[in-house]
C-alpha cells in the first residue's frame, strides 16, 4: 500500500449532484477538494424534477460564486440555448389528474374519474399548480445521469480530485479526518490503496450511502426510519414512446381552453385511490415513470387503471433501465447529522418521497449552506454550523408531515387539493423569503412559525374525524389565509392555480 498522505481541505463522499456541485463550488473558490464515488460519475439515478425553489437557490449560488455555467441551468430555455446536449424536459408546474379503476371490458372508455366539488358544484378531477409565469422562466426536469456527471467535470475543471469506483475502505476520525481509498475496478490482487486525510468530510451518499464500519461506528451512525411518517414504496424505469396525455385530454374533450400551461409540460401526477404514478417528459424522447403507493396496504398494479394502461401501452423501457427497478420502503433516515468535523447534506440525512419533488431543492439547499459554512473564518464558520443539524433534521420532518397527510387523501381530488395547498403555502414561502435575500441557514418550510405547525397537527386531526371533502374545505381555507397571499384554496379558480411567486416576477 501507497501512502502518499495527500491532504484536502475537503473530502465528499458521493459524486451525485449535490456531491458534485460542492466539489465544484469549493475547488472553484480555491479550496483543496477530494471527491470519492463508489459507483462511476453519471450512473442512473431517480429524481428529476427540478422546482422553483431548487432553480432559485441555483441562481443565487451561481451568482454569488460566480459560475456563469451553473446560472445557465437555473432556467429551461437559457439551459437550452447554453447546453444542448445536456438532456432535460420543460416544466410549467405541477399537474395532478384523479383516476378512477375501470373493469377490463370497459378497458377503451376513459378511467379518468368525475368529483363533485362540493364548493361550487362544478366537476372536479384536476389540479395544477403554476411554478413559471412562462416558458422564459419554465423549470426543468434533470436528466440526472447528464446533469450529475456534468457537476463532477466541471468540480474536475475548477480543480477538485474527482474518483470514480473508489471507496474508502475505512476512516479515523480527527482533526483532519483519515481516509483510506481503493480503487473498485481493477483485480483484487491489483487494487491499490491510498491514504489520505482532510479537514472536513461531507456525507453526500445519497440514499443508498454506506459508509465504512469504523466511521459509521465512530459517528454513532443509525437509521431511524421510523421517526417518518410517509411510508410508501415505489416501481420506477424510463421509457420510450409514452403517450401524451395531453393529447389524451385533447381526445376526450377534457382538456381546458385557459390551462395555465401543457399539462405535459409538468410534474405530472396520476393520481389514483390506490397510489399514484409520475411522468416527467425529457426533451429527448424518455419518459421516467414511477408508481408509488403506501406501504401496509395491499399492493396495487397501476395496470388497473384504464388511462394510466392507454398512456403506457406504447411504451418500451429506455436502454438507462431495461426493467422496472424496485424499492420496498422509500423513506430512509439516519442520524446524528453533524459530529465535529464529519456534515451529513440533507439527501444523505434522509429521502422522504417523490410526492412534491423536495429532493433536489433540499440537496441544493444544503450546497449552498455548507459552501457558505466552509468557505467562512472560523468564528462565522462557527456560527453558521451551530444550527444546521437541527435545522436540516426539523425541515426533513416538516416535509414529512406535510407528504403523509396527503397520501391520507388519495381518495378524492378534492382532498388531495386542500392537503396538499398546506405544503404548496410552505413552499411559495420558502421561496419568497429566499428570493427576497432571506439567509439561507433559516430554517425553511414555515419552521419559524409555530401556527403554521399547529395548523397541521390541527388539520391532521380533522382527517382522523374523517370529515367530508367540503368539511375539509370550509375548515382549512380560512385558516390557511394567514399564511399564503398567493390564492390558494379559492374555489372560484377550479383547481387552476396560477400564482407564481415573487422570484419571477
Ligand atoms: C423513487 C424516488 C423518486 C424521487 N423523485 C424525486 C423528484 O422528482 N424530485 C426531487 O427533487 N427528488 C426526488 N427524489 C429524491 C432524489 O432522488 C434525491 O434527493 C437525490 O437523488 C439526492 O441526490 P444526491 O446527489 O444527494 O444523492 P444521490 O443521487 O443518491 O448520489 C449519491 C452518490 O453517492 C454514492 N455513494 C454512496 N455511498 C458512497 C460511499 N460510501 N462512498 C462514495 N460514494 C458513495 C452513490 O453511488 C451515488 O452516486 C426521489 C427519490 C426517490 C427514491
Amino acid at each position: 500500500m501507497s501512502d502518499s498522505s495527500t491532504h484536502y481541505d475537503v473530502a465528499i463522499l458521493g459524486g451525485g449532484f449535490s456531491g458534485g456541485l460542492l466539489a465544484w463550488v469549493l475547488a472553484a473558490r480555491g479550496m483543496r477538494v477530494l471527491l470519492v464515488e463508489r459507483d462511476r460519475f453519471g450512473r442512473f439515478v431517480i429524481g428529476e424534477s427540478s422546482t422553483p425553489i431548487a432553480d432559485l437557490v441555483m441562481r443565487q449560488l451561481a451568482e454569488k460564486y460566480e459560475l456563469p455555467k451553473l446560472h445557465a441551468l437555473s432556467t429551461y430555455p437559457s439551459w437550452k440555448q447554453t447546453f444542448p446536449n445536456l438532456r432535460c424536459g420543460k416544466k410549467r408546474g405541477f399537474s395532478y389528474y384523479h383516476h378512477g379503476e375501470v373493469r377490463s371490458d370497459e378497458i377503451a372508455s376513459d378511467g379518468f374519474q368525475d368529483h363533485m366539488d362540493g364548493t361550487s358544484g362544478a366537476k372536479r378531477n384536476s389540479l395544477m399548480v403554476t411554478a413559471s409565469p412562462n416558458d422564459t422562466w419554465a423549470d426543468t426536469h434533470w436528466l440526472r445521469s447528464d446533469v450529475d456527471a456534468f457537476f463532477v467535470e466541471q468540480a474536475t475543471l475548477a480543480g477538485a480530485d474527482c474518483r470514480e469506483c473508489t471507496q474508502v475502505v475505512s476512516a479515523e476520525m480527527g482533526e483532519p479526518v483519515r481516509l483510506i481509498l481503493r480503487e473498485r475496478t481493477q483485480r483484487e490482487d491489483k487494487r491499490t490503496s491510498q491514504s489520505v486525510s482532510a479537514g472536513w468530510l461531507i456525507n453526500a451518499s445519497g440514499r443508498f450511502g454506506v459508509l465504512p464500519e469504523d466511521l459509521a461506528a465512530f459517528i454513532g451512525l443509525r437509521r431511524v426510519d421510523q421517526r417518518l411518517q410517509t411510508n410508501t414504496r415505489s416501481v420506477f424505469a424510463h421509457f420510450r414512446n409514452v403517450r401524451s396525455w395531453t393529447d389524451e385530454l385533447r381526445r376526450t374533450n377534457q382538456l381546458g381552453e385557459d390551462e395555465p400551461f401543457d399539462p405535459d409540460d409538468a410534474a405530472q401526477h396520476h393520481l389514483t385511490a390506490d397510489g399514484w404514478m409520475w411522468m416527467l417528459r425529457l426533451d429527448h424522447g424518455v419518459t421516467s415513470v414511477g408508481w408509488t403507493e403506501p406501504n401496509g396496504r395491499d399492493s396495487v398494479d397501476w395496470q388497473r387503471y384504464a388511462s394510466l394502461q392507454r398512456l403506457m401501452r406504447d411504451a418500451t423501457f429506455d436502454e438507462a433501465t431495461p426493467d422496472w427497478i424496485s424499492v420496498d420502503r422509500v423513506q430512509r433516515m439516519q442520524t446524528p447529522i453533524r459530529l465535529r468535523n464529519y456534515i451529513a447534506m440533507p439527501t444523505a440525512v434522509a429521502t422522504i418521497d417523490p410526492l412534491h419533488s423536495t429532493g433536489i431543492a433540499h440537496g441544493l439547499i444544503g450546497v449552498a449552506r455548507l459552501a457558505d459554512a466552509l468557505l467562512s473564518e472560523p468564528a462565522r464558520q462557527a456560527d453558521l454550523l451551530a444550527s444546521y443539524a437541527e435545522t436540516v433534521e426539523s425541515e426533513l420532518l416538516r416535509i414529512d408531515s406535510l407528504v403523509a397527510m396527503c397520501y391520507r387523501c388519495l381518495r378524492s381530488m378534492l382532498r388531495f387539493e386542500a392537503v396538499s395547498m398546506l405544503y404548496f403555502a410552505a413552499a411559495i414561502n420558502s421561496e419568497e423569503f429566499l428570493a427576497s435575500g432571506g439567509e439561507v441557514h433559516s430554517p425553511l418550510w414555515f419552521l419559524d412559525n409555530p401556527e403554521f405547525g399547529r395548523l397541521i397537527d390541527a388539520t391532521r386531526r380533522q382527517l382522523d374525524q374523517d370529515v367530508t371533502d367540503t368539511e375539509l374545505w370550509d375548515w382549512l381555507r380560512p385558516r390557511l389565509q394567514a399564511f399564503q397571499t398567493a390564492g390558494l384554496l379559492d374555489p372560484a379558480v377550479g383547481g387552476r392555480y396560477r400564482y407564481t411567486g415573487e422570484a419571477k416576477a
